[in-house]
């Protein structure tokens, strides 16, 4: 921790020196470089990648809504995992045992089957969940040959990062490049294992992952695919990878970079929801309910801030989340939500690489609440419809501030579109409520974003 501050400490006087402060963060995972590369292939990422988590929170509140959840979603999916070691020295070219024990940690994290789940505390612990995804060393390779899921390649490349705020190039995904090319990124999830340190670094980042996409080409948003290019997967820095390597980097000794970088991998952003590059703050989110509002990262878990007061279940940041930057020591969980949207995209866009799956298409009809355009602009209202199998249901939408205070409330009928009236309202986040009106039950509850 202490060494981890001065670090810090000496990245913000750097920065403040040398006036680039956007660009050096203590960026450990290279999330944000990866955002960057896909609004530039397509501009329209970013709101294609909200309207994902959308779609994903709709189908958790269907299935929390149905009486017959637990008949909807039960399957537990294993992924089958090569390791690509590239190596310049012996010291990089590690040995097996890290690796094996780099699966278990990995499989422990996913399963919750960790038993540092001690470390969340009792606010969060009925919401660490279960993902029930789990992970396997490949026993065939791309052709069918006997393997034990690990490549090993020695490169003349003695880093793979290009300069010294944690940038880096995509060449260990090449074998003409000094890396080695991927195995079918459709039925095998590729981690690339590689130094990523650079010399005299000021920021260093252990590893990244390509979040999904929808298509091979980008060729507009209406495909539905696995990704079949060849740099799709995960990079770590070669000390992350099994627990108390002797060249662990910040004391994260607990082999938990490969666990947050998979999160990615399966969709999920940081829990400070850096959804759009360096954005941050209470105003931007990480498209999961279950998460609580956090406005920047956490490098760790000896304060316990609550930097965003939520309207509703205000809770103080999870730092034991995989998904933030605390130290190893810290995190612990995934959230039910963080779960779910990691099974929704492995269902709709990474299908080849589970052995079973479901469709939750086949999932029952039952009352749908949809907002839409979400997020909407300021001098724009909002529509709401209520999806229900019965027409003329009588329910309550009620809007509430970030300060917990009602704004309006409304009278609405299924099956009919409303408008709500936030065309006035003031840039931020907003929370919607629909209960039935006979009941007083809640059917919905989720988050607007004016913007
Ligand atoms: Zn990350």
């Amino acid at each position: 921790m202490f060494k981890k501050l001065l670090f810090v400490l000496s990245l913000l006087t750097f920065s403040v020196s040398i006036g680039i402060a956007q660009t050096i963060e203590n960026d450990f995972c290279g999330h944000r470089f990866e955002i960057e590369k896909n609004i530039q292939k397509n501009p329209n990422y970013l709101q294609w990648q909200n309207s994902l988590f959308q779609e994903a929170m709709q189908k958790f509140q269907e299935i929390e809504s149905s009486k017959r959840k637990i008949n909807s979603d039960t399957e537990y999916y294993e992924i089958k995992v090569v390791f690509h070691v590239l190596y310049n020295n012996t010291e990089q070219n590690i040995n097996e045992a890290f690796i094996q024990d780099q699966m278990l940690v990995l499989n422990n994290a996913f399963r919750k089957k960790n038993g540092d789940t001690t470390r969340i505390r009792d606010i969060f612990k009925a919401i660490a969940a279960d993902t029930r995804i789990q992970f396997v060393l490949a026993d065939k390779d791309p052709q069918g040959n006997p393997t034990n899921g690990i490549t090993r390649t020695p490169t003349s490349r003695t880093t793979f990062s290009i300069n010294r705020i944690g940038q880096y190039s995509t060449d260990m995904k090449y074998t003409s490049r000094g890396g080695r090319n991927a195995w079918d990124p459709t039925k095998y999830l590729n981690i690339w294992v590689c130094n990523m340190r650079f010399p005299d670094q000021i920021s260093m980042t252990l590893g990244f992952a390509t979040p999904p996409t929808n298509a091979p080409n980008w060729d507009g948003f209406n495909a539905t695919k696995d990704t079949t290019d060849p740099e799709t997967g995960v990079v770590c820095h070669f000390s992350t990878i099994g627990r108390n390597h002797p060249q662990a980097i910040n004391a994260n000794v607990e082999a938990k970079t490969l666990v947050h970088e998979v999160g990615h991998f399966l969709g999920l952003r940081h829990t400070w929801g850096d959804g759009g590059g360096t954005a941050q703050g209470c105003n931007v989110d990480d498209g999961i309910m279950d998460t609580p509002n956090s406005r920047d990262r956490n490098y760790s878990c000896n304060n316990r801030p609550n930097t965003c007061n939520d309207a509703i279940d205000d809770k103080p940041d999870m730092t034991e989340n995989y998904m933030d930057y605390a130290l190893d020591n810290c995190s612990a969980m995934f959230t039910a939500q963080q779960a779910f949207m990691m099974r929704f995209v492995l269902n709709k866009l990474r299908t080849g690489l589970p052995f079973r799956k479901i469709n939750f298409d086949t999932i029952p009809d039952f009352v749908k609440v949809i907002l839409y355009p979400n997020p909407t602009f300021n001098n724009q209202n909002t529509n709401i419809l209520i999806e229900s199998p019965n027409n003329n249901e009588d329910f309550i939408a009620s809007m509430i501030d970030m300060n917990g205070k009602q704004i309006f409330e409304l009278n609405l009928l299924s099956n009919s579109k409303s408008n709500l009236p936030t065309a006035v309202l003031a840039n931020g986040i907003y929370f919607i409520l629909v209960r039935e009106k006979e009941s007083g039950k809640i059917i919905s509850k989720q988050k607007l974003l004016i913007n």
